[in-house]
This record gives structure tokens, C-alpha cells and sequence, in this order.
């Protein structure tokens, strides 16, 4: 039975990332369940999911041999945890399959609940590995403005937006570097070259400035996603990646979004050269059918924990339901369906239409920028295109189009002045015109009311 929601009831669910004022006029999307790329509401509203849930849900919402994967490890072996030497079956088959799919030729992976936890994670072996190496000044942590890393207190830290600032947060020791966006960062006059070249000085300034050696890792996602969806300036990552092993700086990806598949290679590291010494994985590692985050550790990286773990014996540090044969097995079907049964292929024949479909869009006189790679992508809203000026905050454009969308049956994100796209590896060329269809109507509507 499917009770309607009733919008004036108190909710004893508390929202996070949700305007919680609107929520209480206009209720919440609750869902129920899912067929492909859609998902239904109590109401048996149909949506198109062009966000594939929070970038995560790539083989769609009922897929079946995920779903028979989960049911038949859970009548295995249903739970276990990863300490003591302890190690389910599947997170020992899935440790060698993530090692085998990334840009590591050896290495180590260690698994947690999130993505948040995972980078959390690696901040604290970064301070363990320099500690014991009798360097426990190097410490802070460079990541950039506009980057999302997560939400604990040291995640927080580390993501580059101002509503951190409400608790308080950045922690000292957490530092932002420039947020690589040329269309919005560029100065008149300025080739996209010469911005770049001027990124690159302005981190060795910064390092400089800090003092090198209290400089215990650099974090970047080769596109930033939560920033919406910022790929890096051309020839970024070239420029950076000389200056990080100058001073011995490690470079973590944060692939949490780019990773398995999104940008059209198995990692955003691959798309952009990153050469990283870590990768951080998470969202589609399982396609969203469970949570869990791992880290990449190459063998470098690997080799330096277990040195320090012969002085201090142990890393005294561990999720209770990390690992989870559970989620360890629904991934090893999720990489299975990515890499062999054709979803990576499809991201790769269905996005040249979605970034047609952008680059048209790009014309629009209220679209500044139209952004993408893979199947990710962003149009960021103006009121005057060539001064590239927002439109008033106040009008919340970008919300009310999520809103009309919504309405027309089609779930994509607000992210500031920007609209993001996300559509799932499953996505057919079909579908992805009806995204832009039911966007473009959605747009004018809004548009002719403000
Ligand atoms: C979502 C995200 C995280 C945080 O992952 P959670 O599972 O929500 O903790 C970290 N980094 C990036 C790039 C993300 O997009």
C-alpha cells in the first residue's frame, strides 16, 4: 500500500544538503522504486534520473544481476569484518581487481564506508607515514577552491566551499589552492595557455609560501563534480604534476565521481595524465547498490605503510563494516558490468550526442558556459553572456528550473548558477535527447517567467 505524502505533516526525517524552509511548503520526493534509468514516487510519478541518483546509480535502479549478486552473498555469507587479520572472501578478490583495473602496476587497497571516510583515511596515513619517518611537521593539506572531498571534520576541511564556514570549518592546516576553471577564473586577454602557466606558479608560490616541507599531500578530482562539473584548464595537470614531485608532494585523485567510467575512461586520471601516487574511489564502485569507499595505494605508497607498520606494528585505524563481503561482491559485478558487459562502451558511444547536445546549448543567450567530458556535464546560467555576469541570486533560476523539471518529470541538480547532468552508463541515445528535451522546455518556461 502507498501512502500519499501529506505536505503540512511534520516529517521526522532531518534533510541534509536541503533548502529546509522550501522542504517544509512543498514536501519531499519520497521514492519507492525504480526501472532503469526512471525511478517512481508514492504518488506513481514517473522521473527520468539525470543524475543517476548522486552521480552513483550507473546501471540504473533494478538491475538484475546486481541485485541477484547481492542476494546470493548475502545467503554466502552475509557480514564480516576486515581486523584482526580477519578478511571477508570477496574484499580479497576485489582488492586484486581494483589493483588490476587502475594505473598502479602494484599497490594496496583499503576500504571504508564512503567516499568522505576514504579521503579521511588518507589524510591519516599521510600524517602516520610522516610522522614516523620523523617528519611530523608535514602536515597540511592542499586541495583547491570549489573541490568536494566530503563532509567529516577533516573532509569538510578539505572541500573548497564557504558553507564549510558555518561549522566553523576549515581546520588550520587545510589549505585551497585556485580552482582551475578558465571561462570563470581567466582574466581579460589571458590565453587559456597563459592561465594555466599562472595556476601552475600560483601553487609553487603557495608551496613556497607554506614552506615545502610542512606540505603532507595534494588532493584534486580530475573534474571537479560538486564544484559543477569543472574540468581542469587544458594542460593542467601536466603543469602541476612536475611541481608536486619537486618537493615531493604526493598527488591523491579524488575519483569518487570520474572513477569507473564517467569521463569515458576508466579513471579521470587517465583522461587528464595525472600520474597520481593514490586514487580514492567510491559512488559507482558499486554502482551505488552499497556504500563503500577504497583507496588506491601504489606501490610506492604501499611499500611506506608497511615500513612504518614494522615500528608501530599496526595502522590503528578501521571501519566495523568496512570491507563488507556484501559490498565487496556487488562490486566486483558493478567493475565486471562497467569494463566487460558494455557499459563503459555505451558512455563512450552515447557521449559525443550528450556533448553535442551541450555545445548547442552553449548558443543560448542565458547560458555562459556550457561544460562537459564523458557523461557529466554542467550549463552555468548568465544574464549577459559576454560579461559572464550571474543572474540575480535572489531570482534562483537554476533552482526553479530543477523545480519545472521536476514537475516535467525529469531529476537533474541545481548547483549554484549551474544545472548539472549525469545521466547513468545505461543511457541510450533515446534518452539522452528526451534529457535535453524536457530541459530545453523546462528552461524556456522559467525563463519567460523571470
Ligand atoms: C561524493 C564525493 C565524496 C564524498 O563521498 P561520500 O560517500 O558522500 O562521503 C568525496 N569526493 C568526491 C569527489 C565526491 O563527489
Amino acid at each position: 500500500m502507498t501512502i500519499p505524502f501529506n505536505n503540512t505533516a511534520s516529517s521526522r526525517f532531518l534533510h541534509g544538503f536541503t533548502d529546509l524552509a522550501t522542504l517544509e511548503k512543498n514536501g519531499p520526493v519520497v521514492v519507492t522504486q525504480g526501472e532503469g534509468i526512471y525511478v517512481q514516487d508514492t504518488t506513481g510519478k514517473r522521473y527520468l534520473d539525470a543524475n543517476s541518483g548522486l552521480w552513483n546509480a550507473v546501471a540504473g535502479f533494478d538491475h538484475p544481476e546486481l541485485i541477484e549478486t547481492m542476494v546470493a552473498q548475502t545467503r554466502k555469507f552475509p557480514t564480516y569484518h576486515a581486523f584482526f587479520g580477519r578478511v571477508p572472501e570477496p574484499a580479497v578478490a576485489l582488492a586484486d581487481k581494483l589493483i588490476e583495473v587502475s594505473p598502479f602496476d602494484r599497490g594496496k587497497v583499503y576500504f571504508t564506508n564512503s567516499g568522505s571516510e576514504a579521503n579521511d583515511t588518507m589524510v591519516k596515513m599521510l600524517w602516520m607515514l610522516n610522522r614516523a619517518r620523523g617528519k611530523p611537521e608535514r602536515r597540511k593539506i592542499v586541495t583547491r577552491v570549489n573541490s568536494y572531498h566530503g563532509v567529516t571534520v577533516a573532509t569538510a576541511s578539505m572541500t573548497g566551499k564557504a558553507y564549510n564556514g558555518h561549522f566553523g570549518l576549515p581546520l588550520p592546516d587545510f589549505l585551497h589552492a585556485d580552482c582551475p576553471h578558465y571561462w570563470r577564473y581567466g582574466e581579460a586577454g589571458e590565453s587559456e595557455g597563459d592561465f594555466t602557466a599562472r595556476m601552475a606558479r600560483n601553487l609553487e608560490d603557495l608551496i613556497h609560501r607554506e614552506g615545502p616541507d610542512t606540505i603532507a599531500g595534494f588532493f584534486a578530482e580530475p573534474v571537479m563534480g560538486a564544484g559543477g562539473v569543472i574540468p581542469p584548464s587544458k594542460g593542467y595537470f601536466e603543469a602541476i604534476r612536475p611541481i608536486l614531485r619537486k618537493y615531493d608532494i604526493p598527488l591523491i585523485a579524488d575519483e569518487v565521481i570520474c572513477g569507473f567510467g564517467r569521463t569515458g575512461e576508466m579513471w579521470g586520471s587517465d583522461t587528464y595524465r595525472m600520474e597520481p601516487d593514490a586514487i580514492i574511489a567510491s559512488k559507482c564502485i558499486t554502482a551505488g547498490y552499497f556504500p563503500m569507499g577504497a583507496i588506491l595505494l601504489s606501490g610506492p605508497l604501499a611499500d611506506d605503510i608497511m615500513d612504518v607498520s614494522r615500528t608501530i606494528e599496526e595502522f590503528p585505524h578501521g571501519f566495523t563494516a568496512g570491507a563488507h563481503p556484501v559490498g565487496c561482491a556487488v562490486a566486483l559485478k558493478a567493475i565486471d558490468l562497467i569494463r566487460n558487459g558494455g557499459l563503459l562502451d555505451n558512455v563512450r558511444r552515447v557521449a559525443p550526442q550528450f556533448n553535442a547536445h551541450l555545445a548547442r546549448l552553449a548558443k543560448h543567450p542565458n547560458i555562459g558556459e556550457a561544460r562537459g567530458i564523458g557523461l557529466m556535464g554542467a550549463l552555468e546560467l548568465v544574464a549577459d553572456k559576454a560579461l559572464k555576469t550571474p543572474l540575480p541570486a535572489d531570482l534562483q533560476v537554476s533552482e526553479r528550473l530543477a523545480n519545472e523539471a521536476l514537475r516535467n518529470g525529469l531529476i537533474v541538480r541545481p548547483l549554484g548558477a549551474s544545472i548539472v547532468l549525469a545521466p547513468p552508463f545505461i543511457s541510450r541515445n533515446e534518452d539522452i535527447d528526451a534529457i535535453f528535451q524536457l530541459l530545453e522546455s523546462s528552461l524556456d518556461n522559467v525563463l519567460a517567467k523571470v
